[in-house]
């Protein structure tokens, strides 16, 4: 295993943070980078700073280490880049005779983006308290839809291989299914209320109504119960994915309606499991907000008979200052709330999953995040379905590029073609996309376990942990 070792500048006012993005970096290509007091083989300091030893040599972008202000934003090299103290050159990277220099700091804009500082310090939100899309430092760029933490990293990873350091990185673009069990059965109480209030055409709404009455006298699967739709089409390319279900005791108005101690449940929880797919919690539209609720979460959905591992939360409602303790009390191991409910992309710079960081603590929680990228009712709605396929292949395009990862959100209801048309055509073209590529699709909870096992080998536990 290739040793690198990191000299931080004296000058740099906060290391830990410098730290916790070289362990990213380090988890992400296979290299154990250790601090070392002088002669690093990289040097991450002051811009006129020189060394005879190192060979990588990177400024830091106090300003954006620190994120004390909003950076600006430009593309150099077709990469986009944050900065905000040190303007970038025409060239992202000066080669020398036995070094690199880095004409700006991707070590600040990776800790700007996956830190969340811009959440943290944001006071502004929804109605649902979420932070806003547009409120991103991405946004007015039209950043979002990139992966502009991968770009950098890359881009370092470039650097580290041009001065002949080996690197043991994944070589396979990852994708990671999910389905948020919001809403698994369509009520015929339910399907009167939408004959008179739906969006749908009339003769559609007529459909469904009559489609759902048909299915109950016939005692087949009600047309939200379609777990065996998508497990049918992701089983046929040896994909497993993920479906998150709620299991609160104290429900608001915006929270799913069925007790997943039910009987029908019960079976589909046990039976999901058998078949290798995972059973995660969804948690409830208060539960990382609210007390011990999450905790409670957990245990109901587990004595369904099953084990949990992981996080999303209704509604993407997530706290990234306090959520993370939440999920840690919890016992939890990853989460995958970070991500839009009115937009696909990039929430955290980033489709990979990293650890997040505690600005308390200064400190990573040992939970990993796992950004949702892409969510099935953010992408379709008043689009037409060749746009979406085709925004669908360049952010796959772009992931397999990079090497990326990309998290999908399909709601258990929208295999129901009369109400969501195209939506589950949507997604089955996508997974034969996957498969032509060559993504690595993993469940959440194998990648959380892969991770804190890489985290250990590559001996980052001490290194970024509290
Ligand atoms: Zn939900």
């Amino acid at each position: 295993m290739q040793k690198i070792r990191v000299q931080i500048g004296s000058d740099v006012p906060n290391k830990s943070r410098v730290v916790y993005v070289f362990s990213f970096i380090g988890l992400h290509s296979g290299v154990k980078f250790e601090l070392t007091e002088e002669n690093g083989d990289i040097l991450y300091g002051k811009r006129k700073d020189t060394s005879k030893e190192a060979k990588v040599i990177i400024p830091c972008d106090y300003s954006l280490l620190e994120g004390n202000s909003s950076p600006e934003t430009r593309t150099i090299e077709d990469i986009p880049v944050l900065h905000k103290d040190i303007v970038p050159g025409d060239k992202l990277l000066e080669k020398h005779e036995s070094s690199i220099r880095f004409t700006y700091d991707p070590v600040a804009i990776i800790f700007y983006l996956i830190s969340r500082i811009e959440e943290v310090k944001s006071t502004e939100t929804d109605t649902h308290g979420r932070f806003i899309s547009t409120n991103s430092v991405l946004h007015p760029s039209g950043f979002l839809n990139e992966p502009v933490v991968d770009y950098h990293l890359n881009t370092v990873k470039r650097a580290l291989k041009d001065m002949s350091f080996e690197l043991d990185d994944r070589k396979t673009p990852m994708a990671i299914l999910t389905h948020d069990v919001d809403q698994p059965i369509r009520s015929i109480k339910g399907s009167f209320r939408l004959l008179f209030e739906g969006e749908k055409d009339l003769k559609s709404r007529v459909n469904s109504l009559t489609d759902t009455i048909g299915r109950k006298i016939k005692t087949e699967d009600n047309p939200f119960w379609n777990f065996g739709s998508f497990t049918t089409a992701e089983a046929g390319y040896g994909f497993k994915s993920a479906f998150f279900f709620t299991a609160p005791y104290y429900r608001t108005k915006y929270d799913p309606k069925y007790n997943v101690n039910g009987y029908n449940f019960r079976m589909k929880i046990a039976e999901l499991t058998a078949k290798g797919f995972e059973v995660g919690l969804h948690g409830s539209y208060n539960s990382v907000i609210d007390g011990d609720k999450l905790t409670k979460e957990k245990e109901k959905l587990e004595n369904t008979g099953v084990n949990v591992y992981g996080n999303r939360s209704h509604y993407l409602r997530f706290e990234v200052a306090g959520g993370y303790r939440k999920i840690q009390s919890a016992n939890l191991k990853y989460d995958s709330s970070l991500g839009y409910s009115d937009t696909i992309g990039y929430r955290c710079g980033t489709g990979l999953p990293f650890y997040p960081y505690d600005f308390g603590t200064e400190k990573a929680i040992p939970i990993l995040e796992i950004p949702l990228i892409v969510m099935d009712g953010a992408l379709i709605p008043n689009r037409e379905i060749e746009e979406v396929n085709e925004i669908l292949d360049n952010l796959v395009d772009t992931a397999l590029r990079l090497n990326g990862a990309v998290t999908f959100l399909w709601h258990l209801r929208t295999a129901y073609d009369i109400d969501y048309p195209g939506w589950f055509d949507v997604y089955k073209r996508l997974l034969k996309k996957l498969s032509e590529n060559g993504f690595d699709v993993l469940k959440p909870s194998s990648l959380a376990e892969s991770y804190m096992n890489l985290a250990g080998e590559l001996g980052y536990h001490d290194f970024i942990f509290e």
